[in-house]
């Protein structure tokens, strides 16, 4: 997959882009991220990429120009829909289902704005999707997008290994993920559930679903209502729901 992101602070990816399971995609040539910084396309003598609000109001706003000129470059060798993501808390919540539809992209552009945002033209005439990573508002578009770079990347095949596979994740099937325990067996006179020791793979995996089921019900029933249960599943949901109660 490769990757463009047009931004104002390439050097903000620096550090996270260049550590972990990223920069061995990177290296293993699974993803390829390149930055181009938008002030290098202003055609202006002072290379100024933001200007005041048309109509008044507080903060500047980044001009149009310098986004068209740096997303032709980007996308010279690319054909004309290539998905277009403009990071923005206005946009469409991003979640595990849109991490894996993007996942399915050879090219992904991502547009970070700053200020107080970017022209609207850009984003009518540029963009294929507006993308918020929550409700709350940040100084730029850069954290955003290595969230969302950082979600896509370990969905593409050869990230992750086999003994990581994010099937088992929290999201990946609809659920929370169930607790997870490591060596000690017991650490400050607390053990690890007895069926994990067991080696009864059955029993482990039945753990691990009602664990998962469990948590889910608790912290966010609004998964459990958009899943299509087995009657195996509901039938545990009623279990938990007495005990919980
Ligand atoms: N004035 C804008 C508003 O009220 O909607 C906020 C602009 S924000 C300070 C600057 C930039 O940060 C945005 O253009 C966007 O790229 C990015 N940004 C801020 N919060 C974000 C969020 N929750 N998700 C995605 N991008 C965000």
């Amino acid at each position: 997959m490769n990757i463009k992101v047009l931004t104002l602070f390439p050097e903000m990816f620096k550090g996270f882009m260049d550590a972990s399971i990223i920069k061995r995609a990177q290296n293993n040539k699974i993803i390829n991220i390149e930055y181009l910084n938008i002030r290098d396309f202003a055609s202006n003598k002072h290379k100024k990429v933001d200007d005041y609000p048309y109509g008044g109001g507080a903060g500047m706003v980044m001009t149009p120009q310098p986004f068209f000129d740096a997303y032709k470059n980007a996308t010279k060798h690319l054909n004309n829909n290539v998905r277009t993501i403009y990071m923005s808390p206005k946009g469409k919540t991003f979640n595990q289902k849109l991490a894996i539809d993007f996942s399915k992209e050879e090219n992904l552009v991502i547009l970070c704005g700053h200020y107080e945002g970017i022209d609207q033209r850009v984003i009518d005439h540029l963009v294929t999707d507006e993308i918020s990573i929550g409700d709350y508002v940040l100084t730029g578009g850069e954290l955003p997008a290595a969230v969302m770079i950082d979600s896509i990347t370990r969905l593409l095949p050869g990230v992750l290994g086999k003994s990581q596979s994010f099937k088992d994740e929290t999201f990946y099937s609809g659920l929370l993920e169930y607790p997870q325990y490591t060596r000690p067996k017991t650490f400050n006179d607390i053990s690890v559930p007895k069926v994990l020791l067991s080696g009864n793979h059955k029993e482990i995996e039945y753990w691990r679903k009602h664990e998962s089921l469990k948590v889910t019900l608790k912290r966010r029933p609004d998964l459990i209502r958009k899943l299509r249960l087995s009657k195996e599943d509901q039938k545990q949901i009623e279990e938990i729901k007495k005990y919980l109660d």
